[in-house]
C-alpha cells in the first residue's frame, strides 16, 4: 500500500488488462494491424481508450475534436462512445495512415459520425474559430505534435462549452519531462505546456499517469 501513484510492472500491468479491459474485436484488429507499422508506438494504449469512452459517456458528450489521428484507434474508441447523432472533427495531415483509420471507421458503422480533415490543425482549428463554432463542442483530445500543444490547447479551450473538457497525451513523455538532462524539442515543448496548465485559473486539472500521461483540463463556466 501507498499513498503514492503506484508503478507498475510489466506483471501489474498484464493484471490491469485482464482485470479490466473489454476492447472490442474491432478495436483490437486494428491494435494489431498497427503494431506491425514502424511508428506503433504512437498509438494510445487500450485501456486510455476504454478510459476516454467512459469519460465521453461520463459527459454525455455529442460533439467531440481529436488533435492527431494516425490509424484511428483514439477517434474509433471516442466515436464508439458517441450517441447515434455525435459528431467526432477529426484532424491530421497524413493521407495514409488516416485511410486505414477511415477503413475501421466504416467497418465499425461510426464513419457517418466522423467528419477526418486532412490540414495542419491549426488551420482547421482556426477555421473553426472563424466559422462561430466557440463554445459548441463537448470533448477534445490532444495528440499530435507537441511544439503545437499550447497552441492547440488555447484553440480548443475556446472552441469547448464551459463544462467541456480537454484530454492532452503525452505529458509525461516517458519520463523525459522529469530529466533536467533532457532538453529535445518535445520534451521542452511539453514541459513548456504543462507549465501553461498548472496555474490556469480557466480550467480544473488533473494529470492522470495513464499511458504516457494524460492531462484532464475541465473549462470552467
Ligand atoms: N491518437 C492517435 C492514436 O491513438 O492512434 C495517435 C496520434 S499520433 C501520436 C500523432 C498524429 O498527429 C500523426 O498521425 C500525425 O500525422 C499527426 N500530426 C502531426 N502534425 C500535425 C499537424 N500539424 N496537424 C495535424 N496533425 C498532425
Ligand atoms: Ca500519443
Amino acid at each position: 500500500m501507498s499513498n503514492k501513484t503506484i508503478c507498475l510492472n510489466d506483471a501489474g500491468y498484464t493484471y490491469l488488462l485482464n482485470a479490466s479491459l473489454r476492447e472490442s474485436a474491432l478495436l483490437r484488429r486494428l491494435r494489431d494491424e498497427t503494431a506491425a507499422l514502424p511508428r506503433s508506438g504512437m498509438q494510445i494504449s487500450p485501456e486510455q481508450g476504454q478510459f476516454m469512452s467512459l469519460l465521453v459517456q461520463l459527459m454525455g458528450a455529442r460533439r467531440a475534436i481529436e488533435v492527431g489521428v494516425f490509424t484511428g484507434y483514439s477517434a474509433l474508441a471516442v466515436a464508439l462512445a458517441l450517441p447515434t447523432d455525435g459528431y467526432l472533427l477529426a484532424c491530421d495531415i497524413n493521407e495514409e495512415w488516416t485511410t486505414r483509420a477511415r477503413a475501421y471507421w466504416r467497418e465499425a458503422g461510426v464513419a457517418e459520425k466522423i467528419e477526418l480533415r486532412l490540414a495542419p490543425a491549426q488551420q482547421t482549428l482556426d477555421a473553426l474559430l472563424r466559422d462561430g463554432a466557440a463554445g459548441s463542442f463537448d470533448f477534445a483530445f490532444i495528440d499530435a505534435d507537441k511544439s503545437h500543444y499550447i497552441a492547440y490547447y488555447e484553440r480548443l479551450l475556446q472552441l469547448l462549452r464551459p463544462g467541456g473538457l480537454i484530454a492532452v497525451d503525452n505529458v509525461l513523455w516517458g519520463g523525459a519531462v522529469a530529466d533536467p538532462q533532457n532538453n529535445e524539442a518535445d520534451t521542452v515543448a511539453i514541459r513548456a505546456f504543462n507549465k501553461h496548465l498548472l496555474h490556469d485559473e480557466r480550467v480544473a486539472l488533473s494529470l492522470v499517469p495513464i499511458g504516457d500521461g494524460l492531462t484532464l483540463a475541465l473549462k470552467r463556466g
